[in-house]
């Protein structure tokens, strides 16, 4: 059976690129009806946090990426020793005491002389009387995994075939000399023992991945399927780097984005599909295919989220919405019309407030000097309220005898003037809806 996690580090809210990582794994589980675990890596106790969890969590529920378990690496810390007492057992796993700033001067040393920059693994050479007297002058040691200097081959499925010589990679640090346990250890561990059968990431953790390979196979596991994805960069090739704290999934929402639009547009950008607005998560896993993404940084435009958001409201039924409009305060009668006449206009749903408060209080008017004259004569034949959808026809066939003015001379300064706008709603929509007319004052001056 297909295992897939998304494994998050509660350390930030998760964004555009995170999502492109979770929407992957949840596809590949759901396609195959296999399972889709929710794994938190907090082994970082001082940079994770409860409220980023809870962040997390409410981004999938609303994105509606459900997950059948949650796991918790610092729940699992005893799974994690063991694997390093096995480690130790089957010497894979030593101690080096270096300082950073020894690491440093080695890799400078190294680079300088045309070398790759890997640990040169002094400490291996170390006797025991060494080590102990160098643990009790600068306290535990790192722990490293001894690499088996070889190459490191496996079929990726996005990138294709991958080889990489591990005589150029370090040694990874798996314990910290705190005793913290690092990232690549809890997750071969978490792999291993969840049954993952498939592991999609981003593609900075191709190397990770050829060391995690080794730990793997030395604990008697066998190693999952990988596929590592592109990274996102700005619409312009740039890296995203910098602003993907705006990215986040929780200003996009705040921002009006709704969940298909970004799951519609994450499940294809950067691969062979085009990008459709798709309603449900089981539309948007038909189609997907992990080998159709390409290597290549995939460019992301945060502005074609809102196309599809707003592709998204021209499809909806006033039932899909109706709470939200009642609760701006449109009148129950109101409702359907004023649905209408806004969701063609509108990009997100917070605009609707601003629509409503437009026909509450009725608009600045918008009113060119050649026109004041105009305007003054037909709001004075403007009939009182309350408007039907035929008051704008009658309105306007009144204005057009009484004025001689017709077509776009006659149409658009009133709309201008009764709305503040130069475009927008069917008139005849808009009238019923307004519940004052400020314009109505030009007609005393
Ligand atoms: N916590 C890791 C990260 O956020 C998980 C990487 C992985 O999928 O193994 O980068």
């Amino acid at each position: 059976m297909t295992v897939t996690r998304f494994a998050p580090s509660p350390t930030g809210h998760i964004h555009v690129g995170n999502l492109r990582t979770a929407l992957f794994n949840y596809l590949i589980a759901r396609k195959s009806g296999g399972t889709f675990i929710l794994r938190i890596d907090d082994t970082d106790p001082e940079r994770s946090k409860e409220e980023y969890v809870d962040g997390i969590k409410r981004d999938l529920e609303w994105l509606g990426l459900t997950w059948d378990r949650t796991e918790r690496q610092s729940l699992r810390l005893d799974r994690y020793h063991e694997a390093a007492d096995k480690l130790r057992a089957i010497g894979r796993f030593y101690e080096a005491f270096e300082t950073p700033t020894e690491l440093d001067l080695k890799r400078k040393k190294q680079l300088n002389m045309g070398k790759p920059p890997v640990y040169d693994r002094a400490a291996l050479a170390l006797s025991d009387a060494e080590r102990d007297a160098l643990r009790a002058e600068r306290g535990n040691g790192v722990w490293r995994f001894k690499l088996d200097q070889q190459r490191i081959d496996w079929e990726d499925g996005i990138l294709g075939p991958i080889s990489i010589d591990a005589a150029s990679v370090s040694d990874p640090v798996l314990i910290r000399g705190d005793g913290q346990i690092l990232y690549t250890l809890a997750s071969v561990v978490d792999d291993i023992e969840m049954g993952v059968t498939n592991v999609v990431r981003g593609s900075d953790h191709v190397t990770n991945t050829a060391t995690q390979i080794q730990i793997i196979e030395a604990l008697g596991g066998t190693p999952p399927g990988f596929g590592h994805h592109s990274l996102l960069t700005g619409p312009q090739g740039e890296s995203l780097s910098k602003r993907l704290g705006v990215l986040s999934i929780r200003d996009l929402r705040e921002a009006g984005v709704e969940p298909e639009a970004l799951l519609s547009l994450m499940a294809r950008l950067g691969s062979s599909q085009p990008v459709e607005l798709r309603m449900s998560l089981e539309e948007i896993a038909d189609g997907f295919e992990l080998s159709q993404f390409g290597a290549a940084p995939t460019k992301f435009d945060e502005n074609d989220l809102y196309p599809l958001t707003a592709r998204k409201l021209h499809g909806l039924p006033l039932e899909a919405v109706a709470d939200e409009i009642e609760a701006l305060g449109v009148p129950a009668d109101k409702a359907e019309l004023f649905w209408t006449v806004t969701r063609e206009n509108i990009q997100t749903r917070k605009e609707l407030a601003k629509w409503w408060a437009l026909f509450r209080d009725g608009a600045e008017p918008l009113v060119a000097d050649e026109d004041k004259a105009f305007i003054a004569e037909a709001m004075a034949m403007l009939p009182e309220g309350p408007f039907t959808q035929e008051t704008w026809g009658e309105w306007t066939k009144a204005v057009k005898e009484k004025t001689g003015r017709k077509g776009k001379g006659l149409f658009m300064p009133l709309r201008k003037a009764l709305t503040g706008l130069e475009r927008g709603p069917e008139m005849a929509d808009v009238m019923p809806l307004l519940q004052q007319i400020p314009a109505r004052k030009l007609a005393e001056g």
